[in-house]
């Protein structure tokens, strides 16, 4: 049995796994992430820690038995490994993979973005399971995207690709994303989206509804009175999804992925969402008939950048 190790680094904490060739989780731990040294300490870390990890498994042998180490970056990863700059992490002009492989001693190591790392796992072991091209939407504070074609991440020649989250889809937005755009998909459909799109349509209408009764209103609020038949929180979740379903649209007729997959924190709103999505899709969209594809919720939690990391690893 091979198995590859997965790491998703995070601003905060740095989630780590160990995946057997079959894609069974085998173990994961977390640590925090040290920022400082152009990202070398933390590095330090995770080099530290797989070692540590195969010297206390009596039956893998790290030399022979493990095949390399995935990392998924939050920030643009150009397709030969180079990271100009990531902010969350503190890093800039360098090369996660080479810079890990160093420190293990020459092990295989690839990087990639950890939106597009969360969609292969999730093409992997997760909703898009039988499947090799797939669509990721990562619902969360924003709005993250990967897209996987025939098995293969597509990073885009900038890093920028699969960034979904940042594609136009209102003209005369005047508050500014992130990104320092105006108008992206993340200012509507992200948890943060959902309840500024909510609080907007509040404020623009009289119309009754229990969302004015919540004090600090969360996505999670807007999701669940829509659900109970809030008709402005309905109406304003529609919106929110609509726009996304617009760009998924559009996605559908440029690479045509088997399975959009939507995760994130608003994902748990279930089928509701995903039936909403799946609706509105076939409304923007003429070519690709409704049944043919599917609109489902991402399966692996917090655990798909693991899976997607230790994937890079493993031969297709
Ligand atoms: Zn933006």
């Amino acid at each position: 049995m091979k198995y590859c190790v997965g790491a998703d680094i995070g601003g905060t904490t740095i989630k780590l796994g160990i995946i057997d060739e079959e894609g069974a989780l085998i173990s994961k731990w977390e640590i925090p992430t040290r920022k400082g040294e152009n990202g070398l300490l933390f590095m330090k870390d995770i080099a530290d820690e797989i070692r540590k990890a195969f010297a206390e498994k009596d039956d893998i042998s790290m030399e022979e038995d493990v095949l390399g180490v995935g990392i998924g970056i939050p920030g643009p990863v150009l397709p030969d490994g180079y990271v100009e700059v990531c902010v969350n992490l503190d890093v800039k002009d360098i090369y996660p993979a080479k810079l890990l492989s160093d420190l293990l001693g020459g092990m295989p190591a690839k990087v990639a973005n950890d939106a597009n790392v969360a969609a292969l796992g999730e093409m992997w072991q997760g909703a898009g399971k039988g499947h090799d091209s797939i669509c990721m939407v990562t619902l969360g504070t924003g709005v993250g995207g990967g897209i996987v074609n025939e098995g293969r991440i597509v990073p885009g020649t900038h890093g920028a690709g699969g960034e979904l989250g940042h594609m136009r889809v209102v003209d005369d937005e005047p508050e500014q994303c992130n990104c320092g755009g105006h108008g992206c998909l993340e200012q509507y459909a992200s948890a943060t989206g959902i309840v500024r799109v909510a609080k907007r349509m509040m404020a623009s209408c009289s119309d009754e509804s229990r969302m004015r009764e919540i004090e600090d209103l969360s996505a999670k609020d807007v999701c669940d009175l829509a659900k109970d038949g809030d008709e402005l929180a309905l109406r304003s979740l529609s919106y929110s999804m609509d726009k996304l379903a617009f760009i998924l649209s559009h996605i559908a007729l440029a690479t045509d992925p088997q399975v959009f997959v939507i995760g994130g924190g608003v994902s748990r709103a279930g089928t509701f969402l995903t039936d909403m999505i799946s609706e509105a899709l076939g409304r923007y969209q003429s070519i690709i008939k409704a049944d043919k594809y599917d609109v489902a919720l991402a399966t692996l939690g917090n655990n798909a950048g693991i899976y997607g990391a230790a994937k890079l690893m493993f031969p297709d």
